[in-house]
């Protein structure tokens, strides 16, 4: 069985954060891939500005991943923007990969804090591992949450990173909590930079292709 890891997001841009956290897991959890799968428009962000039309922010992950051969772009939620919701996607997979993979979703800990929002989200968190990272400026935390589903976290923060695929569970499905990849980035704070003209801030947080294909297409500005 492969080990499969499926990180989704808006991407608008993807950004280093992106990237550390995708390379970082497939790393230290001994993961064979991880997909990054584009939203068409994220349900919990209808109520914001829409984002970059979705072909951009595909090309802008292909090309933030053209040289990582087992990160690759998903395009399943674009082809069906009528099922937007995680559930849906990981219900999909669960039945496609059924024989071939063991998932993993990834997720900041800034969505695992609003995970209740999410539709059918105790559903969510049993279809597939889980892999909550850190995000500077957002703490932990589960007491939100109901005793089962916390019983099923394991709590890897603070570990040395090369400990962390000894702990993985090979049979039942957990939440694992890591520290391991830390990333001060957000897509908000590098459109505004982008907006305001503010290069030098912007350019060191996103891959040079992306970077040249915002100054191409004249993304956020
Ligand atoms: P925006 O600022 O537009 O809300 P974002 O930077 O949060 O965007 P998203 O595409 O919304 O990026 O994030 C996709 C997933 O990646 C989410 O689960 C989010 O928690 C996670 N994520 C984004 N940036 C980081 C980061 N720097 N460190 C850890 N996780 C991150």
């Amino acid at each position: 069985m492969k080990r499969i890891a499926l990180y989704g997001g808006t991407f608008d841009p993807p950004h280093a954060g992106h990237i550390a956290v995708a390379r970082g897991v497939l790393r230290w959890f001994a993961l064979d891939e991880v997909w990054l799968i584009p939203a068409f428009l994220a349900p919990h962000k209808r109520h914001t500005k829409p984002p970059t039309p979705a072909w951009h922010r595909y090309a802008m992950l292909a090309l933030a991943t053209q040289d990582d051969p087992n990160i690759r772009v998903s395009t399943i939620e674009l082809d069906a923007p009528t099922k937007p919701y995680t559930v849906e996607t990981l219900t999909r997979l669960t039945v496609e990969l059924k024989d071939t993979a063991r998932l993993f979703f990834v997720m900041g800990v800034d969505s695992w804090l609003d995970i209740k929002t999410w539709r059918d989200w105790k559903q969510v968190l049993r279809l597939a591992n889980h892999i909550i990272v850190a995000r500077p400026g957002y703490n932990w935390d589960d007491s939100h949450l109901t005793p089962e589903i916390r019983s099923r976290i394991i709590n890897l923060r603070g570990r040395q990173p090369q400990t962390i695929s000894a702990s993985v569970d090979k049979k039942n499905c957990h939440i694992y909590a890591t520290d391991a990849v830390q990333q001060d980035v957000s897509a908000t704070e590098i459109r505004a930079a982008v907006r305001a003209g503010k290069r030098a801030e912007w350019l060191p947080l996103v891959a040079p292709a992306v970077a040249g294909y915002i100054d191409k297409y004249g993304l956020y500005e």
